[in-house]
């Protein structure tokens, strides 16, 4: 158990998806493995809790840490807590976060996140991805697998094609429940996200978006079924990679395949 001589713990809320980690070495392995140093020093911290993550961040000289935390109750603690922290403590929710206003430098962000909002913290690393260099986190470990998996896999899915896109996955190490104030249901996965090279898709980014939807919402179906709604022009649609299911794609496979049959793009209009 995580407490400070005079501080009461913070009350551990379900709908916050608050579990904290009480072992202090896997804390220190999740932070160790932030390669970011090398080049920038800005780090985010999302739901910091009682800050078993923080502690270490912030013994780190090269590293200037931000946290973020939407619970009052932990805000409080955290303050009482980490006086160097004074000022970088930001209160409020991560998804409503405007990242380049906060922080016009590059940043790398850690986490033990809320499993409940894992995939939409993800999306919007997604949309700030140029900002974002390099991701550590802690999430379920069946969501962490299916991010890292590879193509060919049966978990892998919509959000690996997405963050595969742009980032390069490592799935690091498992975590048990029982290390957890309280327990969750489920085992839990580290894993590290670093910023690729790729600049653009290269193809249109919506359409790409939405034919890796599409695909995958039908994953059982030869793309050829599963885009039908796509209206695809009879020839293109006969094509062999059209054959294959969409979980057997690869990035590029994708940006291939949208390639193909995005709209054209006009110069016309705005
Ligand atoms: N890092 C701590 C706590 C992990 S639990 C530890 O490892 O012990 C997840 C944390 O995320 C909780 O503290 C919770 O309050 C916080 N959280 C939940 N939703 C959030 C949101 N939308 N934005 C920021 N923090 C959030």
């Amino acid at each position: 158990m995580i407490s400070f001589a005079g501080m009461r713990p913070v009350k551990a809320k379900k709908f916050l998806g608050q579990h904290f980690l009480k072992d202090e070495a896997i804390a220190a392995n999740i932070v160790d493995s932030l390669t970011i140093h090398r080049n920038y020093k800005t780090v985010l911290e999302i739901g910091p809790g009682m800050g078993v993550l923080t502690k270490y961040l912030i013994k780190n000289p090269l590293y200037t840490i931000y946290v973020n935390e939407i619970d009052k109750e932990s805000v409080a603690y955290l303050k009482d807590k980490f006086k160097e922290l004074s000022g970088r403590i930001i209160e409020g929710d991560f998804l409503r976060m405007d990242i380049k206003v906060l922080f016009p430098e590059p940043m790398a962000i850690i986490g033990n996140f809320p499993y409940n909002i894992s995939s939409q913290i993800f999306f919007k690393v997604l949309e700030d991805r140029d900002h974002i260099p390099e991701v550590v986190c802690m999430l379920q470990k069946e969501v962490a697998q299916r991010i890292a998996s590879p193509p060919g896999n049966k978990t892998y899915g919509i959000l690996s094609v997405f963050l595969q896109a742009f980032y390069d996955l490592e799935y690091l190490f498992t975590v048990e429940p029982h290390v957890f104030q309280p327990e969750p249901k489920v085992k839990s996965g580290v894993i590290r996200l670093k910023r690729n090279e790729r600049k653009s898709l290269n193809c249109d980014e919506k359409y790409f978006f939405k034919v890796v939807k599409q695909g995958f919402q039908n994953r059982r179906k030869t793309l050829r079924n599963a885009l039908k709604s796509l209206n695809l022009p009879a020839d293109t649609a006969r094509e062999a990679i059209f054959d294959k299911r969409a979980e057997q794609l690869s990035v590029e496979d994708f940006i291939f395949l949208t390639r193909k049959i995005q709209p054209e793009i006009t110069d016309h209009g705005v």
